[in-house]
């Protein structure tokens, strides 16, 4: 931590600002809150926290979640449609090897989308 740093938070302290246990999701530094809103001495800027446990917002999981699985679905069936016509036993199993993991992956979307 620079001494840059460290200036800016004692700064921080004095304006008020109350050390927070979190740190800051980008850089690491600790966190401070001033009135309501926490903020990055080292960023300079204002960060919004996820608590541990608090639902992840609903527009960013539907997003991510639907997004990631309609990829996956479409390359579920590109790979299944190479196994059709693909006779070399090796490159078989790695087109199945390709195809569990994506059923690997669906699964575990189906579990933090629900
Ligand atoms: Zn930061």
């Amino acid at each position: 931590m620079s001494e840059d740093n460290i200036k800016k938070m004692a700064d921080m302290l004095r304006r008020g600002a109350s050390l927070l246990s979190q740190s800051c999701p980008q850089c690491g530094s600790p966190l401070f809150k001033i009135k309501d809103e926490i903020y990055c001495p080292t960023c300079e800027k204002k960060v919004v926290i996820v608590k541990e446990g608090e639902p992840i917002p609903q527009k960013v999981e539907g997003l991510m979640v639907s997004d990631l699985s309609s990829v996956l679905y479409d390359k579920l069936r590109e790979t299944v449609e190479s196994i059709k016509n693909e006779s070399d036993p090796s490159r078989l199993q790695e087109l199945l090897r390709v195809i569990v993991g994506i059923l690997d992956a669906l699964e575990r979307f189906r579990r933090i989308s629900h």
